[in-house]
C-alpha cells in the first residue's frame, strides 16, 4: 500500500467522471483516508460515501477562504493529520480575449488560482508541524502552449499562475519537507469538456496526439498517486505533462 494511513484532500472531487475522484479513488485504493472538498451542490458526501464509509466528504468554496479553513479543520480534528492536498477543483469558458469580461476573469482566476492558494494556505501549517506533506497542484497543457482545445486565455492565464504559484512553494516549503508539485493535464475526456468537442475538430485533435487518444481519469489519477506517494519523494517543483505527448518540449 502506497498511502497507507495518509490523509489525502482531493477539491473539486465530486463528479465521477473527473480528474478528482478518479484520482480519489486510486489513492484510497492504496489505503489512503481521502476528504473530497467540493461545492454543496457537487453533493461531495455521496462521492466520498462511494468510495466506503471511512472517507469523507465536505462542502466547501474553495474562493472563500474561511470556507477552506473551516473544512481543514474538520479534517483535523478528525484525522489528526493531512498528508496530501490534490488542488483539483477548477472551471473553464471558452472565451475569446476581446470577449473576457471581468466576471468571466474573477471566476476562472478565483477557482483555480486563489482557490489553490486558500486550500495550500489552509493545510501547510499541518503539513509543518508534521514535518512532511505533498500538494498536488492542477495546471493544464493551455498554460504551457498558449491556449488548450476549450479554455479561453483567462483560462490559460490562472493554469499558467498556478505554475508559478506551486513552483514558488515548493522552494519556499521544501525545507519542512513538504513537496509540491503540478500536473499538466491535456484533453482528458471529463464532463469538463463533454459534447463540447466539435465533431468536425475531432480527427484533427486526435491527429496531434502521438499516442493517439484523448486521455481518460485514470491517467491524471495514476499521476497523482506517483506524487501523492513516496515514490517520488525526492520530487518538488516539477511539472508532469499528462498530455499523450501533445505538448513535447
Ligand atoms: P470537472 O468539471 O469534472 O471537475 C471540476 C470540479 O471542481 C467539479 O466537481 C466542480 O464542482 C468543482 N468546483 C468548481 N468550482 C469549485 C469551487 N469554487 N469550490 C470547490 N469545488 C469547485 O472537471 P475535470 O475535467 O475533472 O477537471 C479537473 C481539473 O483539471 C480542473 O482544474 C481542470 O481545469 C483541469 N484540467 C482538465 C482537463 C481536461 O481535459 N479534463 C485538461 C487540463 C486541465
Amino acid at each position: 500500500m502506497l498511502l497507507a494511513n495518509r490523509v489525502a484532500i482531493v477539491t473539486g472531487g465530486a463528479g465521477v467522471n473527473g480528474l478528482g475522484f478518479a484520482s480519489a479513488r486510486m489513492m484510497a485504493e492504496q489505503g489512503a483516508k481521502i476528504v473530497i472538498i467540493d461545492l454543496a451542490a457537487a453533493s461531495p458526501d455521496k462521492a466520498a460515501a462511494l468510495l466506503g464509509g471511512e472517507h469523507l466528504g465536505l462542502a466547501a468554496d474553495i474562493t472563500d477562504k474561511a470556507q477552506c479553513e473551516a473544512a481543514v479543520r474538520q479534517v483535523l480534528d478528525r484525522h489528526g493529520r493531512v498528508d496530501v492536498l490534490f488542488n483539483n477543483a477548477g472551471i473553464t469558458q471558452p472565451r475569446k480575449t476581446l470577449d473576457i469580461t471581468d466576471a468571466d476573469y474573477d471566476a476562472i482566476l478565483d477557482v483555480s488560482l486563489r482557490g489553490t492558494l486558500h486550500m495550500s494556505q489552509a493545510v501547510i501549517p499541518a503539513m509543518q508541524r508534521q514535518k512532511s506533506g505533498s500538494i498536488i497542484c492542477t495546471s493544464s497543457v493551455s498554460a504551457q502552449r498558449g491556449g488548450g482545445i476549450l479554455g479561453g486565455p483567462h483560462y490559460s492565464a490562472a493554469k499558467a499562475g498556478v505554475l508559478g504559484l506551486a513552483r514558488a512553494m515548493a522552494r519556499e516549503f521544501g525545507p519542512d519537507n513538504i513537496r509540491v508539485n503540478c500536473i499538466t493535464p491535456g484533453l482528458i475526456a471529463t464532463d469538463i469538456n463533454k459534447g463540447k468537442i466539435p465533431e468536425d475538430r475531432r480527427a484533427s485533435i486526435l491527429e496531434s496526439i502521438p499516442l493517439g487518444r484523448i486521455g481518460d481519469p485514470d491517467d491524471i489519477g495514476g499521476v497523482c498517486l506517483f506524487l501523492a506517494s513516496d515514490l517520488s519523494k525526492y520530487l518538488t517543483g516539477v511539472t508532469l505533462d499528462v498530455n499523450g505527448g501533445m505538448l513535447i518540449h
